[in-house]
């Protein structure tokens, strides 16, 4: 899905080799804010800590204990530079806190920053997957997604902060506990705060080397909706009277089977089947079963004609008569698009990393959903994604961030935010 574009490179290569034009070229790419640089270059050693610390608390999505102790060290670092910090609770799903933390400045623009700091994992996890330095590499459950993009955002305004840089009107940051299930306790609050603000900055990561030629920003996502489809059948005997029951849950795996493709002719939308129930016990003939699918959405509406291919099949068969199977969808995160405002934002971002002499590739949609969607639900905030760490293997084994993307990072978010103050 990455792509790379190295018209950069390529031209001043050609320019180097013809000895012509250098100079158009030269001003084509400005000098790095050396002060900012050489900030970032110093912080690298405390961004590590931090990821360090903040790998160490597990906090899958329903460890709320977990969760509060990740509050508790965003809450320290967000004050560290300078933030009013406040918590919430998360309106539905666990109950642990989101964290606010806001700063007033001098200038003109609202500007808000946000990332999770829930994780996929299960508890234990450390266990298995424990905190690793390995070359470039350093190794740990939710490391990449998202304690990367937390640990860059909360280092870059430490920088910022001590820089004394005040070019903002307001700076918001939105920390959330709940992104891995939907954001269903956040997702509200996270549309209705990003309309307060005029730019909002989503730290999820960004592809490490061995999937990606280059680091990226992402401009898409998917929206996220659930199928869960229900079958009622009839409870009996399994060893004296089996007949008479009417089995759920080969009702069930009949109508997963013959709905599956069922997204592949409508275009946007795609559907798998991924978690089936049964109520059992194992010595009665299932009486309920229940599959949920995940559902990722990249054309708006396109939805509502997977809900009426999934009835309009459903009521087209069944394998066991008297078996009654009901179907639904429900919308839980928007898709993410980020428009042209987006776009010349990101472009911005791609100068930025000129400076460095590094490509910044813009990735137009990815399947993964993310909290940029309720950020530009409304379309008042320009929004863009991806300002986390390179990485790899999140949501599965040995997640990973690169080493090498983290003083590229600092200088990327730092650079940008006192650009987007000067507008
Ligand atoms: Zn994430």
């Amino acid at each position: 899905m990455t792509m790379r574009t190295s018209s950069f490179f390529s031209l001043r290569s050609v320019a180097l080799a013809c000895g012509l034009a250098l100079g158009a070229v030269a001003t084509a790419q400005a000098a790095p804010d050396a002060k900012l640089l050489a900030a970032a270059e110093k912080a690298q050693p405390a961004v590590i800590d931090n990821l360090k610390e903040m790998v160490s608390i597990e906090s899958g999505s329903l460890n709320v204990e977990g969760l509060m102790k990740m509050a508790d060290v965003i809450e320290g670092r967000l004050k560290a530079a300078g933030f009013k910090t406040e918590r919430r609770k998360a309106s539905a799903g666990a109950g642990a806190d989101i964290v606010i933390g806001t700063i007033k400045g001098t200038g003109k623009r609202k500007i808000m920053l946000q990332g999770h700091m829930d994780t996929v994992y299960a508890p234990g996890i450390l266990n298995s997957q424990p905190y690793k330095v390995d070359g470039n590499r350093i190794y740990g459950p939710g490391i990449a997604d998202d304690k990367g993009g937390l640990a860059v955002m909360m280092a870059s305004l430490k920088i910022l902060a001590d820089a004394g840089w005040r070019d903002y009107d307001t700076l918001t940051v939105l920390v959330n506990p709940d992104e891995e299930v939907g954001s269903v306790g956040s997702g509200e609050l996270i549309a209705t705060t990003a309309d307060l603000h005029d730019t909002v900055l989503s730290f999820e990561p960004t592809a490490a080397k061995a999937v990606a030629k280059g680091e990226s920003l992402l401009l898409g996502a998917a929206g996220i909706a659930q199928a869960t489809l229900e079958v009622k059948g009839r409870a009996a005997h399994a060893g004296a009277a089996p007949e008479l029951g009417r089995n759920a849950l080969y009702e069930l795996s009949y109508q997963m089977l013959q709905t599956k493709d069922l997204a592949k002719d409508i275009p946007g939308v795609t559907l798998n089947w991924t978690v089936a129930r049964a109520t059992g016990p194992i010595n009665q003939i299932t009486e309920k079963a229940q599959a949920l699918g995940d559902i990722r959405i990249t054309q708006p509406g396109a939805e509502k004609k997977l809900t009426e291919a999934l009835q309009a099949k459903i009521a087209s068969g069944k394998l066991i008569p008297d078996t009654e199977t009901t179907v639904k969808v429900e919308v839980g995160r928007p898709a993410f698009v980020a428009g042209a405002k987006g776009r010349a934002l990101a472009e911005k971002a791609q100068a930025i990393y000129k400076e460095l002499d590094r490509e910044l590739a813009l990735t137009p949609m990815t399947g993964g959903g993310t909290d940029a969607g309720f950020a530009g639900r409304s379309g008042k905030a320009t929004v863009v994604e991806s300002f986390g760490l390179a990485g790899f293997g999140y949501h599965a084994r040995d997640e990973y961030i690169e080493v090498d993307s983290i003083v590229p990072r600092l200088y990327l978010v730092t650079r940008l935010l006192t650009e987007i103050g000067k507008n």
